[in-house]
């Protein structure tokens, strides 16, 4: 099993913040750790693929950290916690955040929408107040789903990002890994980096070559700040199409995990799948884990 992990907060993040799920702060990602710690062997990504290579089939007992998206602060916050208890993870870093120059772009979204900068947003005419988390939600649902239906996600947020400015302060909380950390991800044998596109574009939305080079450029940089090759790959958004399989081998990916397989290429290692961690709860964290039956078993002993 290879569990997806985003965003992790501080512990004094308040209630009303939230990232496309409920927040995991630090002490609950913590708890999380410990109990996979105790049904589950950790492995790297790297060690877990043998296994599976050479079984074909994926081993229950173990499980493997990944990260998407490269938040610098997420890192900052889990690397003292994976190093103390010794568990290794994969980020899977875009790089057009690096050194927080940019946000990508649905994380501008997830920013306007939860971070109480505006009271309110106007969206296609209509405006929404940005006072609950209710109402957070809906205009942040509403942005996402325009921004697909844009078919250019980056230059949708591009406006947005004109019309309601975010301040440094803000923006730092959601910024990609910096070169040092990058650095320190390459020298460190607990952890690794994988390939996420430069930019984070829905890869169904654009060309072969386009999908090509968002993801040469985030290898050959990722690999060039780290020291270290960058063998593995995960479509942003879990999207992707016939193309986007066929870039990954053209770069040179040796494996590209997805997180619902759709079963495009009769290779297992072109769509790997993966199990999303989108709340504190242990007893969701369960049910994802250990299925149902075996919660609900467990339940009545
Ligand atoms: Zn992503």
């Amino acid at each position: 099993m290879i569990l997806l992990y985003h965003l992790i907060f501080p512990d004094d993040t308040p209630a009303c913040n939230w990232n496309a799920g409920k927040i995991i702060r630090l002490s609950a990602f913590r708890r999380q750790l410990r109990w996979l710690k105790k049904r589950f062997a950790f492995l790297s990504l790297e060690e877990y693929l043998q296994v599976w290579k050479e079984t074909k089939s994926q081993k229950k007992r173990y499980a493997v950290l990944t990260f998407d998206d490269g938040y610098a602060r997420t890192f900052a916050l889990t690397a003292p916690v994976l190093q103390e208890e010794k568990v290794p993870a994969t980020f899977f870093a875009n790089t057009r955040n690096l050194d927080g120059k940019h946000l990508l772009w649905f994380v501008y979204f997830n920013a306007l929408c939860s971070e109480q900068v505006y009271p309110r947003v106007k969206i296609n005419g209509l405006t929404i107040p940005l006072d609950t988390e209710k109402n957070s939600l809906f205009a942040w649902r509403m942005l996402i789903r325009l921004a697909r239906a844009s078919t250019d996600a980056r230059a949708f947020a591009e406006e947005y990002a004109q019309k309601y400015p975010l301040p440094e302060k803000t923006r730092e909380k959601y910024a990609g890994l910096t070169s040092k950390q990058l650095a320190e991800i390459g020298g460190s044998p607990l952890f690794s980096l994988g390939g996420h596109t430069h930019s984070h574009p829905y890869l169904d939305q654009i060309s072969f070559s386009e999908q090509t080079k968002e993801m040469s450029l985030n290898k050959n940089v990722l690999e060039s700040l780290s020291g270290k090759p960058v063998p593995f790959f995960a479509y942003p958004g879990g999207v992707y199409n016939k193309d986007s399989i066929d870039a990954v081998h053209q770069v040179g990916f040796r494996a590209a995990l997805a997180v619902s397989p759709k079963f495009l290429s009769s290779d297992l290692m072109d769509e790997i799948p993966r199990t999303d961690v989108y709340s504190p709860a242990i007893w969701k964290l369960q049910l994802k884990t250990l299925g149902v039956v075996r919660f609900f078993r467990k339940g009545r002993m």
